[in-house]
């Protein structure tokens, strides 16, 4: 999988800004928002997308809003093979779900299928056409001691070990929904690592930062984002001391480098729970957290995740 992990704590920048940015753009887009992208599948089921930009970006969230009959579930989106799941949201009668674009999608036009099950059989209800553009996530060029950089043969063989377990996590699917409402900052504290930066390390291409650093003191307590199973609690060689919670429906949290981790696998956690402690285990220059979203295997931006309870009449308001 290659994930992320060279984390690092330096030129932070006020996280504050960052999500003013982000609500900024949402408001100027909002009208784009609004623009209808659907089309009628059938007499019996009028559907129409009522929310989704008909651009959207490597690496981002969104949420679809889709009007039609309530009697009509389950329902879901399908984009490039994988399924994301539309809940019915009462009592507007709305099917509301989040899609996540993963970072690596070629920039492309695609078509994205809305459709339900019926009888062990998808049956589609609206088509609809998506671009996806280009986002420029920068390059990081970073200098690390060799021994962390350099792995010997017993290492390599222990980081594939940790990734191909990664990765299986990450392809699994419950089809509870588990999360309520909005994500939440794991952390307080500054953003010192953007997600997406394509990294050099000691001269060498290495993978992309798959999550964002948050810079805290030692010690500062880290939440769970929302609801879910807490599925992993383990050391990890790059991610140090980790914590994942799958929150359903293909929808995967993760904290990485800390200085002590305080769940239990297997035990559910409320949004809030205390989930461990900010530190620098694994590979890292300072004490921070770094924070990593996973939808249906998609890599996002957690920024652009919390972006999303600015929406107006939104299901994951509440
Ligand atoms: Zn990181």
């Amino acid at each position: 999988m290659g994930d992320p992990i060279v984390c690092f704590s330096k030129n932070g920048v006020n996280f504050m800004k960052i999500l003013f940015r982000h609500f900024l753009k949402l408001f100027i887009f909002m009208p784009c928002l609004m623009m209808l992208a659907g089309t009628l599948a059938s007499d019996e089921n009028h559907f129409r997308v009522e929310s989704l930009p008909g651009v959207v970006k490597q690496g981002e969230v969104y949420l679809i809003r889709v009007l039609g009959p309530a009697s009509v579930k389950p329902i879901y989106a399908e984009f490039r093979g994988a399924r994301f799941p539309l809940d019915l949201s009462e009592p507007k009668g709305a099917h509301e779900g989040l899609i996540g674009i993963d970072m690596d999608t070629p920039p492309s036009t695609y078509e994205m299928k809305i459709a339900k099950k019926d009888q062990g059989r998808d049956v589609p209800l609206v088509q609809l056409s998506l671009k996806v553009e280009k986002t420029d996530f920068g390059k990081q060029i970073l200098t690390l001691p060799s021994a962390m950089v350099d792995l010997d043969r017993k290492t390599l063989e222990r980081v594939h070990q940790e990734e191909k377990r990664l990765n299986g996590l990450f392809h699994g699917f419950r089809e509870e929904r588990l999360w309520r409402g909005a994500f939440i900052l794991p952390v307080e504290g500054e953003l010192s690592g953007a997600f997406g930066f394509r990294r050099i390390i000691n001269g060498q291409p290495r993978s992309p930062h798959t999550g964002i650093d948050l810079r805290a003191k030692e010690g500062t307590p880290v939440v769970a984002s929302n609801s879910g199973i807490v599925v992993l609690v383990e050391a990890f060689f790059f991610s140090g001391k980790s914590v994942i919670i799958d929150h359903g429906q293909g929808f995967y949290s993760m904290y990485f480098h800390l200085s002590e981790t305080l769940a239990e696998e297997g035990k559910k956690v409320e949004k809030g729970s205390l989930l461990g402690r900010v530190g620098s285990t694994g590979r890292a220059t300072g004490p921070h957290l770094h924070w990593g979203i996973r939808m249906n295997g998609a890599r996002v931006d957690p920024l652009s995740l919390l972006k999303i309870r600015t929406h107006p009449e939104n299901l994951f308001q509440q």
